[in-house]
């Protein structure tokens, strides 16, 4: 058996000022072909684990392109037409070798095109254009997946992760991969029902420890162990897109049996618009968060949730730093600041020397101002690190010249300035630049959930801060023009069932 893989991810915020261009989706994860596989195999990510269920199976799998650009605006149109083109000469060169049995796809389910809302439903109309109606194309997605019934209707089965942080994507990928091996035997013939939920749910309130998710999570699971169930899904949805598929979503595929899959549907779908109130968020003021960090037993993580370039923000956002160095925080450190000045600054006068800094709040004037400082420039670093906590593990991050800036004298306020916008969501990202998060009273991150699979074991306790920024769990901040509606909780006294 062949089976053709690969894939282009792009979560979307459609409030970002910043474009995904061809260099973001290179200086964040771009391969190609044999180079895809080289570089995947072996570590616990989507295409790792097409990989060893591939090898597992006895199945080839001929690799096109995987990418991923750092969240933000839409793709441009000339970063996807390069792709999807070469994507489609890879396709053709790979239908033109020998049989290709099915398509294995990863995507993310949230990706936006300069004037295509329906990113995924995009490449998959182009690949099945190319393959006809009847090769089973099977994809993995995002557990933040904006997904259209369009998209649904064009693959044989979907998977979703299950978890945020999503420490399952490897799971879900062998699972995925057997699936589709079973489709082309004729062991299984799929049959699924969806089910778009109108609600925006924060991405705090989708964390996996949730009570909501845990509840959600074991209605997924009970539904799966069903007889004729083959997989469920259910996504979160990413809310900081403006488009009509973004929200919440449920799906359920069975072994050819189209009245289970919708009676199963309704239940997972139903559950989560019960619980529409608990999908919301209410982060702390900083100035009380500031304060109670410095005071309580530490290390205190406090998490920068509107400031996540995960979710698409500018990263350089400064207004939980600016209220740390007005208190005067000792022990303190902040992770990642996008602020590649001030990196290339602190390299041209080298480690030692103490700089006027103009520090954070360039991109754009949602996330706070610069903050002019004297520091003195503690470390510098070429930017490499492997993840050793639980997502990605194995997989290397490449964050730029990277310079560690100490405020307020020593064993005040370090920032970590780096090159490539990235969230600190290994704690490697501390470790490798000479900061032992477990020994420092005062933790700041900029992401909104993803940081909790590594740190949560590093300290005391995680405080949520209401900063501005464009991942802010505040819909108030945002306009919406082209969300369907109604939608909880924008129209809060809407009403609706399953
Ligand atoms: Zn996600």
């Amino acid at each position: 058996m062949r089976f053709f893989t690969g894939g282009i991810n792009h979560e979307t915020n459609t409030f970002s000022p910043i474009p995904a261009s061809i260099e973001r989706f290179r200086e964040t994860s771009y391969a190609r072909g044999d180079e895809l596989l080289a570089k995947t195999r072996g570590t616990r990510t989507v295409i790792g684990g097409f990989i060893d269920a591939a090898d597992e199976l006895g199945i080839e799998l001929v690799p096109t392109i995987h990418s991923f650009a750092m969240p933000s605006d839409a793709v441009t149109r000339a970063a996807w037409d390069e792709q999807i083109n070469d994507t489609l000469d890879d396709l053709e060169a790979a239908l033109a070798g020998g049989p290709i049995d099915g398509l294995l796809l990863g995507l993310h389910g949230a990706m936006v095109i300069e004037g295509i809302d329906d990113g995924e439903g995009e490449y998959l109309r182009r690949v099945r254009e190319l393959v006809g109606p009847d090769m089973p194309i099977v994809m993995e997605l995002d557990l933040h997946a904006n997904i259209s019934p369009e998209s649904v209707e064009m693959v044989d089965v979907m998977v979703g992760y299950d978890t945020y942080p999503h420490v399952d994507v490897y799971d879900r990928a062998v699972e995925l991969t057997h699936l589709l091996a079973r489709i082309v035997k004729g062991e299984i013939k799929p049959t699924s029902a969806f089910r778009q939920i109108p609600v925006l749910a924060n991405l705090t309130a989708q964390y996996s420890g949730t009570p909501q998710m845990t509840d959600w999570l074991a209605l997924c699971h009970e539904i799966e162990s069903r007889p004729g169930v083959l997989t469920a899904t259910i996504t979160c949805g990413f809310p900081y897109a403006d488009i009509p598929q973004t929200g919440m979503a449920a799906y359920v595929a069975t072994d050819d049996d189209p009245e289970l899959a919708e009676a199963c549907v309704r239940e997972l779908a139903q559950f989560a618009w019960d619980r529409r109130h608990d999908f919301q968020a209410t982060p702390m003021a900083i100035a009380e968060a500031v304060e109670y960090a410095m005071n309580a037993e530490g290390p205190i993580l406090l998490a920068d949730v509107a400031d996540n370039p995960g979710a698409g923000t500018s990263c350089d956002g400064t207004e939980i730093l600016r209220e740390l160095i007005a208190r005067n925080a000792r022990s303190t450190a902040l992770a990642l600041m996008f602020d590649p000045e001030t990196a290339a600054q602190a390299s041209a006068t080298g480690v030692g020397a103490t700089i006027e800094a103009r520090i954070g709040g360039k991109v754009d004037d949602l996330h706070g101002a610069p903050i002019e400082t004297s520091a003195y420039v503690r470390a510098l670093t070429d930017g490499y690190y492997v993840n050793d906590g639980p997502l990605g593990t194995g997989s290397s991050t490449d964050i730029g010249l990277t310079a560690v800036l100490e405020i307020g004298g020593r064993g005040g306020i370090e920032v970590v300035c780096n090159t490539f916008r990235h969230a600190a969501n290994d704690a490697n990202s501390l470790r490798s630049v000479g900061i032992e998060p477990t020994k420092r009273q005062i933790v700041v991150i900029k992401s909104s959930v993803h940081y909790r699979a590594d740190f949560t074991p590093l300290v005391k306790e995680i405080v949520e801060v209401d900063a501005p920024g464009l991942s802010t769990p505040n819909w108030s901040r945002f306009d919406f023009q082209h969300l369907r509606r109604p939608i909880f909780p924008l129209d809060p006294d809407m009403t609706w069932e399953a």
